[in-house]
């Protein structure tokens, strides 16, 4: 089992981008936002515990997601994981968890994209989608969270020489061609 990881800022794109490496390399999909969402429209108690923080674009506490992750991460196939791990120790429990199951931690793409640009793009998928946290408000929260408590990742992943930033400005199809470059050599290790 291999597991790679899409890293950015909120309105980075990488859950377009995830669909369509899944896709194309027939991988896992694992979206923590996705999962929780559904724990929420379904009115699960999980679902009504962090229902009021994901609504403000506050992370939800490492426990349960650890947990969560832990019950939806299948043996025996590659993942993509999206929006976990989203701090430091949610990463040390993700290596924790990989090497009691002999799997790999292989990549984390760093969707790189001015902040301007993430603005401008919530903003739009807002109106398209109508996420109750993709409001002016919230956005500002979620931006902060991510500066505070999942960059710390950039370093963590750098560090271990698993870091591979991509430019997240640019056409979808220019940019999956950007991670692909990486991933043909990374996949024949
Ligand atoms: P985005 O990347 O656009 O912020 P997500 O769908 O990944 O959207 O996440 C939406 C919300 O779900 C986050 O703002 C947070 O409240 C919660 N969430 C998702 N993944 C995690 C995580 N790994 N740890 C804590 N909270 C999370």
């Amino acid at each position: 089992m291999r597991v790679f990881l899409l890293l950015g800022p909120p309105g980075a794109g990488k859950g377009t981008q995830a669909r369509r490496l899944v896709e194309k390399y027939n991988w896992g999909y694992l979206a923590t936002g996705d999962l929780l969402r559904e724990e929420i429209s379904k009115g699960t108690p999980l679902g009504n515990q962090i229902q009021p923080l994901v609504t403000n674009g506050k992370l939800v506490p490492d426990e349960l997601i650890i947990a969560l992750v832990g019950t939806h991460l299948q043996e025996g196939r590659d993942y993509l994981l999206d929006g976990f791990p989203r701090t430091v120790p949610q990463a040390e429990a993700l290596d924790q968890l990989l090497r009691s199951r002999k799997a790999t931690f292989k990549a984390a793409f760093l969707l790189e994209v001015p902040e301007e640009v993430l603005l401008q793009r919530i903003q739009r998928r807002a109106a398209i989608e109508g996420r109750a946290d993709d409001n002016p408000e919230t956005i500002r929260t979620r931006l902060q969270e991510y500066h505070t408590k999942t960059a710390p990742l950039i370093e963590y992943y750098r560090q271990r020489g698993l870091l591979y930033r991509i430019s997240g400005v640019g056409e979808v199809e220019e940019i999956t061609q950007r991670i692909d470059n990486h991933l043909s050599t990374l996949l024949k290790e």
